[in-house]
Protein backbone atom coordinates (compact mmCIF):
# COMPACT_ATOMS: atom_id res chain seq x y z
CA UNK A 1 0.00 0.00 0.00
CA UNK A 2 1.43 3.06 -0.81
CA UNK A 3 0.74 5.98 1.83
CA UNK A 4 2.22 8.89 0.28
CA UNK A 5 2.29 9.36 -3.37
CA UNK A 6 1.89 12.27 -5.64
CA UNK A 7 4.10 13.76 -8.75
CA UNK A 8 4.65 16.17 -6.57
CA UNK A 9 5.53 14.33 -3.64
CA UNK A 10 9.63 14.85 -3.45
CA UNK A 11 9.19 18.97 -3.36
CA UNK A 12 6.07 18.65 -0.37
CA UNK A 13 8.27 16.25 1.60
CA UNK A 14 11.59 17.68 1.61
CA UNK A 15 9.94 20.92 2.16
CA UNK A 16 7.64 19.79 5.09
CA UNK A 17 10.53 18.03 6.91
CA UNK A 18 12.70 21.01 6.67
CA UNK A 19 10.28 23.33 8.31
CA UNK A 20 10.04 20.15 11.05
CA UNK A 21 13.54 19.50 11.00
CA UNK A 22 14.52 21.12 14.32
CA UNK A 23 10.93 20.16 16.35
CA UNK A 24 11.59 16.66 15.30
CA UNK A 25 14.97 16.80 16.54
CA UNK A 26 13.87 17.77 19.73
CA UNK A 27 11.36 15.41 19.67
CA UNK A 28 13.41 12.21 19.11
CA UNK A 29 16.09 13.60 21.38
CA UNK A 30 13.55 13.66 24.45
CA UNK A 31 12.33 9.65 23.59
CA UNK A 32 16.09 8.68 23.00
CA UNK A 33 15.68 7.94 19.26
CA UNK A 34 18.15 7.35 16.57
CA UNK A 35 17.80 9.26 13.66
CA UNK A 36 19.25 7.85 10.57
CA UNK A 37 21.29 10.40 8.84
CA UNK A 38 20.42 9.07 5.31
CA UNK A 39 17.91 10.54 3.80
CA UNK A 40 16.17 7.40 1.09
CA UNK A 41 14.27 8.40 -1.53
CA UNK A 42 11.80 5.81 -0.87
CA UNK A 43 11.29 3.54 2.31
CA UNK A 44 9.52 0.40 2.33
CA UNK A 45 8.29 -1.43 5.27
CA UNK A 46 7.67 -5.16 4.95
CA UNK A 47 9.85 -7.31 2.86
CA UNK A 48 6.93 -10.39 2.04
CA UNK A 49 5.29 -11.18 -1.40
CA UNK A 50 4.42 -7.17 -2.03
CA UNK A 51 7.43 -5.35 -0.27
CA UNK A 52 10.30 -7.54 -2.24
CA UNK A 53 8.87 -7.06 -5.89
CA UNK A 54 8.60 -3.25 -4.97
CA UNK A 55 11.66 -3.05 -3.96
CA UNK A 56 13.56 -4.63 -6.59
CA UNK A 57 11.48 -2.59 -9.17
CA UNK A 58 12.06 0.38 -7.73
CA UNK A 59 15.89 -0.15 -6.96
CA UNK A 60 16.31 -0.30 -10.84
CA UNK A 61 17.24 3.07 -11.24
CA UNK A 62 20.70 3.39 -9.94
CA UNK A 63 19.68 6.84 -9.33
CA UNK A 64 17.11 6.44 -6.41
CA UNK A 65 18.17 4.77 -2.98
CA UNK A 66 15.42 2.69 -1.66
CA UNK A 67 15.32 1.27 2.46
CA UNK A 68 13.29 -2.00 3.19
CA UNK A 69 12.88 -2.39 6.70
CA UNK A 70 11.55 -6.49 7.80
CA UNK A 71 10.42 -7.32 11.50
CA UNK A 72 11.57 -10.40 11.01
CA UNK A 73 15.08 -12.14 10.33
CA UNK A 74 16.70 -13.52 7.04
CA UNK A 75 15.10 -16.79 5.28
CA UNK A 76 18.28 -18.66 5.84
CA UNK A 77 16.53 -21.30 7.98
CA UNK A 78 16.68 -25.00 5.90
CA UNK A 79 13.31 -25.55 6.46
CA UNK A 80 12.03 -22.50 4.24
CA UNK A 81 13.03 -24.30 1.33
CA UNK A 82 11.81 -27.82 2.05
CA UNK A 83 8.48 -27.87 0.65
CA UNK A 84 7.35 -30.90 2.93
CA UNK A 85 8.67 -29.04 5.92
CA UNK A 86 6.14 -25.90 5.03
CA UNK A 87 3.76 -26.77 8.56
CA UNK A 88 6.87 -26.30 11.19
CA UNK A 89 7.09 -22.82 9.92
CA UNK A 90 3.67 -22.17 11.10
CA UNK A 91 4.35 -21.49 14.38
CA UNK A 92 7.38 -19.90 15.79
CA UNK A 93 10.23 -17.80 15.16
CA UNK A 94 9.24 -16.97 11.60
CA UNK A 95 5.50 -16.25 12.12
CA UNK A 96 3.91 -13.28 13.93
CA UNK A 97 1.23 -14.50 16.47
CA UNK A 98 -1.42 -13.22 15.01
CA UNK A 99 -5.23 -14.89 16.35
CA UNK A 100 -8.58 -13.73 15.61
CA UNK A 101 -11.03 -13.03 18.21
CA UNK A 102 -13.16 -15.73 18.84
CA UNK A 103 -15.45 -16.57 16.10
CA UNK A 104 -19.19 -16.67 16.19
CA UNK A 105 -19.53 -19.16 13.41
CA UNK A 106 -17.16 -22.08 14.67
CA UNK A 107 -18.39 -22.66 18.05
CA UNK A 108 -16.16 -19.25 19.42
CA UNK A 109 -12.96 -20.58 18.80
CA UNK A 110 -10.20 -18.54 18.46
CA UNK A 111 -8.25 -19.39 15.63
CA UNK A 112 -4.30 -19.27 14.97
CA UNK A 113 -3.42 -16.82 11.97
CA UNK A 114 0.08 -17.30 10.92
CA UNK A 115 1.69 -14.77 8.64
CA UNK A 116 5.34 -15.27 7.58
CA UNK A 117 8.10 -12.85 9.78
CA UNK A 118 11.04 -13.31 7.49
CA UNK A 119 12.32 -12.23 4.00
CA UNK A 120 9.91 -13.20 1.80
CA UNK A 121 7.10 -12.80 4.68
CA UNK A 122 4.03 -15.41 3.63
CA UNK A 123 5.59 -16.56 0.61
CA UNK A 124 8.48 -18.11 2.65
CA UNK A 125 5.91 -20.45 4.87
CA UNK A 126 3.26 -20.46 2.48
CA UNK A 127 2.05 -23.55 1.03
CA UNK A 128 3.88 -22.52 -2.35
CA UNK A 129 0.41 -23.30 -4.91
CA UNK A 130 0.48 -21.34 -7.79
CA UNK A 131 -3.27 -20.11 -7.28
CA UNK A 132 -3.86 -17.07 -9.65
CA UNK A 133 -7.33 -15.97 -8.84
CA UNK A 134 -10.57 -16.68 -10.98
CA UNK A 135 -11.18 -14.00 -13.65
CA UNK A 136 -14.33 -13.04 -12.51
CA UNK A 137 -13.09 -12.01 -9.23
CA UNK A 138 -10.66 -9.15 -11.01
CA UNK A 139 -13.78 -8.71 -13.19
CA UNK A 140 -16.18 -7.80 -10.42
CA UNK A 141 -13.12 -5.45 -9.01
CA UNK A 142 -13.58 -3.56 -12.23
CA UNK A 143 -16.74 -3.41 -12.62
CA UNK A 144 -18.44 -3.14 -8.97
CA UNK A 145 -15.59 -1.59 -6.70
CA UNK A 146 -14.12 0.80 -9.21
CA UNK A 147 -10.62 -0.98 -9.51
CA UNK A 148 -9.78 0.42 -13.06
CA UNK A 149 -6.84 -1.12 -14.54
CA UNK A 150 -7.85 -4.46 -12.28
CA UNK A 151 -9.61 -6.58 -14.74
CA UNK A 152 -8.60 -9.52 -15.55
CA UNK A 153 -7.34 -8.63 -18.79
CA UNK A 154 -5.31 -5.96 -17.69
CA UNK A 155 -3.45 -7.79 -15.02
CA UNK A 156 -2.71 -10.84 -17.03
CA UNK A 157 0.43 -9.25 -18.95
CA UNK A 158 1.92 -8.95 -15.49
CA UNK A 159 1.14 -12.32 -14.40
CA UNK A 160 3.08 -13.56 -17.35
CA UNK A 161 5.60 -10.68 -16.88
CA UNK A 162 6.21 -12.45 -13.38
CA UNK A 163 6.36 -15.71 -14.56
CA UNK A 164 9.03 -18.23 -15.71
CA UNK A 165 6.56 -21.24 -15.85
CA UNK A 166 8.50 -24.42 -16.23
CA UNK A 167 6.20 -25.27 -19.38
CA UNK A 168 7.22 -22.79 -21.65
CA UNK A 169 5.58 -19.77 -22.49
CA UNK A 170 2.11 -19.27 -23.96
CA UNK A 171 -1.52 -17.40 -23.96
CA UNK A 172 -1.45 -17.77 -20.25
CA UNK A 173 2.06 -17.83 -19.12
CA UNK A 174 5.16 -16.55 -19.36
CA UNK A 175 9.10 -17.99 -19.28
CA UNK A 176 12.47 -16.20 -18.55
CA UNK A 177 10.48 -13.97 -15.90
CA UNK A 178 11.85 -14.25 -12.05
CA UNK A 179 9.37 -15.64 -10.51
CA UNK A 180 9.64 -19.99 -10.90
CA UNK A 181 6.78 -22.48 -11.41
CA UNK A 182 6.92 -26.08 -11.86
CA UNK A 183 5.10 -28.83 -11.67
CA UNK A 184 5.58 -31.33 -8.80
CA UNK A 185 8.73 -33.49 -9.06
CA UNK A 186 6.85 -36.19 -7.20
CA UNK A 187 3.57 -37.40 -6.26
CA UNK A 188 2.73 -39.78 -3.79
CA UNK A 189 0.43 -42.54 -4.45
CA UNK A 190 -2.75 -41.44 -2.63
CA UNK A 191 -2.35 -38.07 -4.45
CA UNK A 192 -2.63 -40.21 -8.06
CA UNK A 193 -5.37 -42.17 -6.52
CA UNK A 194 -7.48 -39.08 -5.09
CA UNK A 195 -7.08 -37.42 -8.45
CA UNK A 196 -8.53 -40.94 -10.25
CA UNK A 197 -11.36 -41.07 -8.00
CA UNK A 198 -11.93 -37.24 -8.66
CA UNK A 199 -12.15 -38.16 -11.92
CA UNK A 200 -13.74 -41.07 -12.18
CA UNK A 201 -16.94 -39.26 -10.09
CA UNK A 202 -17.31 -37.11 -12.94
CA UNK A 203 -14.93 -33.71 -12.23
CA UNK A 204 -13.19 -32.97 -15.58
CA UNK A 205 -9.14 -33.20 -15.92
CA UNK A 206 -7.79 -30.06 -15.49
CA UNK A 207 -3.92 -29.99 -16.13
CA UNK A 208 -3.79 -25.70 -15.55
CA UNK A 209 -5.66 -23.97 -12.78
CA UNK A 210 -4.10 -20.93 -14.45
CA UNK A 211 -5.28 -21.30 -18.10
CA UNK A 212 -8.54 -21.01 -19.80
CA UNK A 213 -11.07 -22.25 -17.11
CA UNK A 214 -10.49 -22.65 -13.64
CA UNK A 215 -13.04 -25.85 -12.01
CA UNK A 216 -12.31 -29.27 -12.70
CA UNK A 217 -9.48 -31.05 -11.08
CA UNK A 218 -6.00 -31.87 -11.29
CA UNK A 219 -2.36 -31.41 -9.64
CA UNK A 220 -1.15 -27.87 -8.78
CA UNK A 221 1.64 -26.73 -9.96
CA UNK A 222 4.13 -24.71 -6.89
CA UNK A 223 6.34 -21.68 -6.82
CA UNK A 224 9.65 -24.15 -6.70
CA UNK A 225 12.64 -24.04 -8.68
CA UNK A 226 14.18 -27.64 -8.70
CA UNK A 227 12.06 -29.19 -5.90
CA UNK A 228 13.18 -26.12 -3.31
CA UNK A 229 10.68 -22.97 -2.38
CA UNK A 230 10.86 -20.19 -4.38
CA UNK A 231 9.84 -17.33 -2.49
CA UNK A 232 9.62 -13.55 -3.51
CA UNK A 233 12.78 -13.02 -1.26
CA UNK A 234 14.19 -15.68 -4.03
CA UNK A 235 12.94 -14.09 -6.73
CA UNK A 236 12.63 -10.51 -6.62
CA UNK A 237 14.85 -9.43 -3.03
CA UNK A 238 17.96 -11.23 -3.37
CA UNK A 239 18.67 -10.22 -6.82
CA UNK A 240 18.17 -6.61 -6.22
CA UNK A 241 20.14 -6.88 -2.92
CA UNK A 242 23.30 -6.95 -5.25
CA UNK A 243 22.60 -3.22 -6.18
CA UNK A 244 24.24 -0.69 -3.82
CA UNK A 245 21.16 1.35 -3.86
CA UNK A 246 18.97 -1.18 -1.99
CA UNK A 247 19.59 -1.44 1.57
CA UNK A 248 17.40 -4.32 3.20
CA UNK A 249 17.58 -4.05 7.72
CA UNK A 250 16.23 -7.37 9.13
CA UNK A 251 15.02 -7.37 13.08
CA UNK A 252 13.75 -4.07 12.03
CA UNK A 253 9.88 -3.89 13.97
CA UNK A 254 8.20 -0.68 12.29
CA UNK A 255 5.84 0.58 15.22
CA UNK A 256 5.18 4.19 13.65
CA UNK A 257 4.34 6.39 10.54
CA UNK A 258 6.18 9.55 11.38
CA UNK A 259 3.59 12.17 10.46
CA UNK A 260 3.84 16.09 8.77
CA UNK A 261 0.36 17.08 9.45
CA UNK A 262 -1.36 14.60 7.33
CA UNK A 263 1.44 13.74 5.04
CA UNK A 264 3.44 10.25 5.97
CA UNK A 265 7.40 10.57 5.54
CA UNK A 266 8.97 7.68 6.63
CA UNK A 267 8.94 5.73 9.93
CA UNK A 268 9.64 5.24 13.69
CA UNK A 269 10.81 1.47 14.35
CA UNK A 270 12.83 -0.83 17.19
CA UNK A 271 16.25 -2.56 16.14
CA UNK A 272 18.98 -3.38 18.27
CA UNK A 273 16.88 -2.34 21.58
CA UNK A 274 17.30 1.40 19.61
CA UNK A 275 14.49 3.52 18.55
CA UNK A 276 14.92 4.72 15.47
CA UNK A 277 13.38 6.98 12.70
CA UNK A 278 14.10 7.02 8.66
CA UNK A 279 12.95 9.34 6.29
CA UNK A 280 11.47 9.68 2.96
CA UNK A 281 11.80 12.62 0.32
CA UNK A 282 9.66 10.40 -2.53
CA UNK A 283 7.57 7.74 -1.19
CA UNK A 284 6.83 5.84 1.19
CA UNK A 285 5.16 2.23 1.15
CA UNK A 286 3.57 0.23 3.74
CA UNK A 287 3.47 -4.12 2.66
CA UNK A 288 2.97 -5.55 6.36
CA UNK A 289 0.38 -7.62 4.63
CA UNK A 290 -3.58 -7.84 4.88
CA UNK A 291 -3.46 -7.77 9.13
CA UNK A 292 -0.37 -5.33 9.79
CA UNK A 293 -0.97 -2.76 7.33
CA UNK A 294 -4.03 -1.31 8.53
CA UNK A 295 -3.06 -2.14 12.43
CA UNK A 296 -0.25 0.03 11.40
CA UNK A 297 -2.00 2.88 10.26
CA UNK A 298 -4.49 2.69 13.00
CA UNK A 299 -1.50 2.67 15.71
CA UNK A 300 -0.39 6.12 13.66
CA UNK A 301 -3.34 7.93 13.97
CA UNK A 302 -5.25 6.99 10.55
CA UNK A 303 -8.38 5.24 10.80
CA UNK A 304 -12.14 5.61 11.87
CA UNK A 305 -11.96 8.53 14.26
CA UNK A 306 -14.96 6.52 16.57
CA UNK A 307 -12.43 3.87 16.93
CA UNK A 308 -9.29 5.37 17.57
CA UNK A 309 -10.33 7.74 20.25
CA UNK A 310 -12.22 4.36 22.07
CA UNK A 311 -8.72 3.36 22.07
CA UNK A 312 -7.27 6.83 23.26
CA UNK A 313 -5.06 7.12 19.57
CA UNK A 314 -4.73 10.39 18.78
CA UNK A 315 -6.56 10.99 15.22
CA UNK A 316 -4.68 12.18 12.72
CA UNK A 317 -7.23 10.97 9.98
CA UNK A 318 -10.24 9.76 10.14
CA UNK A 319 -10.66 7.12 7.50
CA UNK A 320 -13.24 4.74 8.41
CA UNK A 321 -12.53 2.01 5.59
CA UNK A 322 -9.04 1.07 7.55
CA UNK A 323 -9.08 -2.13 9.10
CA UNK A 324 -12.42 -3.20 7.54
CA UNK A 325 -13.99 -5.51 4.91
CA UNK A 326 -10.49 -8.40 5.27
CA UNK A 327 -12.16 -11.44 3.54
CA UNK A 328 -9.99 -14.87 4.07
CA UNK A 329 -10.67 -18.71 2.68
CA UNK A 330 -11.74 -20.53 5.50
CA UNK A 331 -10.51 -24.01 5.18
CA UNK A 332 -11.96 -27.40 6.94
CA UNK A 333 -9.11 -29.81 7.43
CA UNK A 334 -10.40 -33.68 7.92
CA UNK A 335 -7.04 -35.97 8.88
CA UNK A 336 -7.37 -39.42 8.22
CA UNK A 337 -4.81 -42.45 8.85
CA UNK A 338 -3.95 -44.65 5.92
CA UNK A 339 -1.83 -47.85 7.77
CA UNK A 340 -1.95 -49.53 4.21
CA UNK A 341 -0.10 -46.95 2.47
CA UNK A 342 3.28 -45.22 3.64
CA UNK A 343 3.06 -41.87 4.14
CA UNK A 344 5.70 -39.00 3.36
CA UNK A 345 7.74 -39.26 6.18
CA UNK A 346 7.77 -43.12 5.62
CA UNK A 347 8.27 -42.34 2.22
CA UNK A 348 11.54 -40.92 3.16
CA UNK A 349 13.20 -42.27 6.20
CA UNK A 350 12.71 -45.56 8.06
CA UNK A 351 13.85 -43.22 11.45
CA UNK A 352 12.18 -40.10 12.49
CA UNK A 353 14.51 -37.55 11.30
CA UNK A 354 15.12 -33.74 12.85
CA UNK A 355 13.87 -31.24 11.16
CA UNK A 356 17.34 -28.26 11.35
CA UNK A 357 19.81 -31.55 12.11
CA UNK A 358 22.24 -31.33 9.61
CA UNK A 359 21.23 -35.17 8.62
CA UNK A 360 17.87 -34.20 8.52
CA UNK A 361 18.69 -31.75 5.88
CA UNK A 362 20.79 -33.81 3.74
CA UNK A 363 18.32 -36.85 3.76
CA UNK A 364 15.73 -34.20 2.87
CA UNK A 365 17.43 -32.56 0.38
CA UNK A 366 18.25 -36.17 -1.76
CA UNK A 367 15.22 -37.40 -1.83
CA UNK A 368 12.21 -36.42 -4.18
CA UNK A 369 9.49 -36.38 -1.44
CA UNK A 370 10.69 -32.99 0.01
CA UNK A 371 9.22 -31.61 -2.86
CA UNK A 372 5.71 -32.62 -1.90
CA UNK A 373 4.10 -29.49 -0.95
CA UNK A 374 1.06 -29.31 1.66
CA UNK A 375 -1.79 -29.70 -0.94
CA UNK A 376 -0.76 -32.17 -3.52
CA UNK A 377 -3.91 -32.61 -5.52
CA UNK A 378 -7.23 -30.17 -6.01
CA UNK A 379 -10.44 -30.19 -7.54
CA UNK A 380 -12.42 -26.94 -7.44
CA UNK A 381 -15.79 -27.00 -7.95
CA UNK A 382 -18.35 -24.44 -8.64
CA UNK A 383 -21.92 -24.30 -7.77
CA UNK A 384 -23.43 -23.48 -10.46
CA UNK A 385 -26.94 -22.30 -9.27
CA UNK A 386 -25.08 -19.35 -6.65
CA UNK A 387 -22.17 -18.46 -8.30
CA UNK A 388 -20.38 -18.35 -12.27
CA UNK A 389 -17.09 -18.69 -10.78
CA UNK A 390 -15.67 -21.50 -8.65
CA UNK A 391 -17.06 -21.32 -5.15
CA UNK A 392 -15.25 -24.50 -3.27
CA UNK A 393 -12.20 -26.33 -3.49
CA UNK A 394 -10.94 -29.71 -2.29
CA UNK A 395 -7.41 -30.34 -1.61
CA UNK A 396 -5.73 -33.80 -0.59
CA UNK A 397 -2.15 -33.20 0.85
CA UNK A 398 -0.22 -36.27 1.87
CA UNK A 399 1.61 -34.06 4.51
CA UNK A 400 0.63 -36.56 7.94
CA UNK A 401 3.96 -36.86 9.43
CA UNK A 402 4.79 -39.22 12.17
CA UNK A 403 5.92 -40.41 14.34
CA UNK A 404 7.44 -36.79 15.72
CA UNK A 405 4.91 -34.15 14.26
CA UNK A 406 1.86 -36.34 14.12
CA UNK A 407 0.28 -35.13 17.39
CA UNK A 408 1.26 -31.28 16.39
CA UNK A 409 0.09 -31.69 13.37
CA UNK A 410 -3.41 -33.10 14.54
CA UNK A 411 -3.86 -30.39 17.24
CA UNK A 412 -2.90 -28.03 14.96
CA UNK A 413 -5.90 -29.38 12.62
CA UNK A 414 -8.01 -29.24 15.41
CA UNK A 415 -7.34 -26.30 17.28
CA UNK A 416 -8.63 -24.24 13.37
CA UNK A 417 -11.60 -26.73 13.07
CA UNK A 418 -12.04 -29.72 14.30
CA UNK A 419 -10.43 -31.93 11.91
CA UNK A 420 -11.50 -35.64 11.97
CA UNK A 421 -8.78 -38.29 12.62
CA UNK A 422 -10.25 -41.77 11.68
C1 LIG B 1 0.16 -20.47 5.97
C2 LIG B 1 -0.11 -19.79 4.66
C3 LIG B 1 -0.28 -20.55 3.50
C4 LIG B 1 -0.51 -19.90 2.28
N1 LIG B 1 -0.57 -20.65 1.13
C5 LIG B 1 -0.63 -20.01 -0.07
C6 LIG B 1 -0.50 -20.73 -1.28
O1 LIG B 1 -0.30 -21.94 -1.28
N2 LIG B 1 -0.61 -20.04 -2.46
C7 LIG B 1 -0.81 -18.69 -2.49
O2 LIG B 1 -0.88 -18.10 -3.59
N3 LIG B 1 -0.91 -17.97 -1.35
C8 LIG B 1 -0.80 -18.60 -0.15
N4 LIG B 1 -0.84 -17.88 1.00
C9 LIG B 1 -1.09 -16.44 0.90
C10 LIG B 1 0.13 -15.63 0.44
O3 LIG B 1 1.33 -16.16 0.94
C11 LIG B 1 -0.08 -14.19 0.93
O4 LIG B 1 -1.31 -13.71 0.38
C12 LIG B 1 1.01 -13.24 0.50
O5 LIG B 1 2.29 -13.74 0.82
C13 LIG B 1 0.77 -11.90 1.21
O6 LIG B 1 1.75 -10.98 0.78
P1 LIG B 1 1.91 -9.58 1.53
O7 LIG B 1 3.06 -8.89 0.89
O8 LIG B 1 0.60 -8.89 1.54
O9 LIG B 1 2.25 -9.95 3.04
P2 LIG B 1 3.46 -10.80 3.62
O10 LIG B 1 4.09 -11.63 2.56
O11 LIG B 1 2.94 -11.50 4.84
O12 LIG B 1 4.52 -9.69 4.01
C14 LIG B 1 4.41 -8.85 5.11
C15 LIG B 1 5.82 -8.58 5.62
O13 LIG B 1 5.77 -7.52 6.57
C16 LIG B 1 6.56 -7.86 7.69
N5 LIG B 1 6.02 -7.13 8.85
C17 LIG B 1 4.78 -7.25 9.40
N6 LIG B 1 4.65 -6.36 10.41
C18 LIG B 1 5.83 -5.67 10.49
C19 LIG B 1 6.29 -4.60 11.29
N7 LIG B 1 5.51 -4.04 12.24
N8 LIG B 1 7.54 -4.12 11.08
C20 LIG B 1 8.32 -4.65 10.10
N9 LIG B 1 7.94 -5.66 9.30
C21 LIG B 1 6.70 -6.17 9.49
C22 LIG B 1 6.41 -9.37 7.81
O14 LIG B 1 7.44 -9.94 8.59
C23 LIG B 1 6.42 -9.78 6.35
O15 LIG B 1 7.73 -10.02 5.88
C24 LIG B 1 -0.62 -18.48 2.23
C25 LIG B 1 -0.44 -17.73 3.40
C26 LIG B 1 -0.17 -18.36 4.59
C27 LIG B 1 0.04 -17.52 5.83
Amino acid sequence: MVASSSAAAPLAVSCAQTNNKRAREQKAKRHGVTRLDSMYDYIIVGAGSAGSVVAARLSEDPASSVLVLEGGPSDDLPEIAMPAATPTLWSGPLTWDNATVPQQQAAQRVIPWPSGRTLGGSSSINGMIYMRGNKIDYDNWRDFYGCAGWGYLDILPYFIRAEDQQRGASAYHGAGGPLHVEDQKYQHPLSRMWLEAAIASGLPYNEDFNGDHQDGVGPYQMTQRDGRRWSTADAYLRPAMQRPNLTVETDAYVAELILDRDRASGFRYLRNGAVREAHASREIIVALGAVKTPQLLMLSGIGSADQLRSLRIPVVVDSPSVGVGLQDHPMVLTGWRTPSVRNLWEEITPRPCTFGSARGAVQWRRLAPISEALAAASAIAWHQICSSAPSLGLRRSPSSVRPRNERSALSWAQSRCGAVDA
